[in-house]
């Protein structure tokens, strides 16, 4: 029957969606031979405060950003579930409907890889999936000191370097509030959808 379909899955707080993400996101579909890669906004980050803008909004715009990548594939559930998002209940939920012959691959960012050995049932999720760790301006992701914190990611985790946009969405929601330009820095039908709606024009607590 060929070889297992390799799957990524990338979640995030996506508030606003960027190029960083996009960008990241393909580097490991192609690095990887990812068949798709299903983007999971998340209801609310667990180690992070406030939102900025609505889950609807987060939805609607990473929907608008993955619509011309016929790999990339937004899914809600973690919408539809009452917060806190916790990436084990995800890849638990994703696996089963998946089933036995898809190959999980979690996509995330250096940053969020140095958090992991902090995340809820990390030894679960890493024996549903295997990482992905982008490389992220402003952070160095040091493998032996992760895999001594958290011992179940030896062999399990693979370092892509990307392309080092030095891009976030703290610094997005910011220009927005500071009148300053946020084009060619999140995809076009992204800038018109925040413009139309408004969002991020005051500052928020992050
Ligand atoms: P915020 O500033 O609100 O935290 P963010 O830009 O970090 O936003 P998140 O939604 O927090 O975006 O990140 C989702 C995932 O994408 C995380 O795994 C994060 O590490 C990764 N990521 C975000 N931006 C980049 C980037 N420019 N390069 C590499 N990884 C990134
Ligand atoms: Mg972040």
């Amino acid at each position: 029957m060929g070889e297992p379909e390799r799957i990524g899955i990338y979640g995030g707080t996506f508030d606003p969606i960027h190029i960083g993400h996009l960008a990241i996101a393909e580097e490991a579909r192609v690095a990887l031979g990812l068949s798709r890669v299903m983007v999971v906004p998340a209801a609310r980050q667990p180690l992070k405060g406030a939102e900025g803008a609505p889950a609807e909004h987060r939805l609607a715009m990473a929907r608008l950003a993955c619509a011309d990548n016929p790999a990339f594939v937004v899914d809600d559930l973690e919408l539809r579930r009452p917060p806190p998002s916790y990436t084990i209940d995800t890849l638990r939920a994703l696996a089963a409907r998946l089933g036995p012959t898809a190959e999980l691959y979690f996509v995330l960012g250096a940053d969020a890889a140095r958090d992991l050995p902090r995340w809820r049932s990390a030894d679960a999720i890493l024996a549903l999936a295997r990482i992905a760790v982008v490389g992220r301006p402003g952070t160095t992701l040091h493998l032996p000191s992760l895999a001594a914190a958290l011992p179940a990611a030896v062999g399990r985790v693979t370092l892509l370097p990307g392309p080092h946009l030095d891009i976030s969405s703290t610094e997005l929601r910011r220009r927005i509030a500071e009148n300053r330009p946020v084009r060619y820095l999140v995809p076009e039908p992204v800038r018109a959808y925040i413009a139309a709606h408004g969002l991020y024009r005051h500052a928020s607590a992050s």
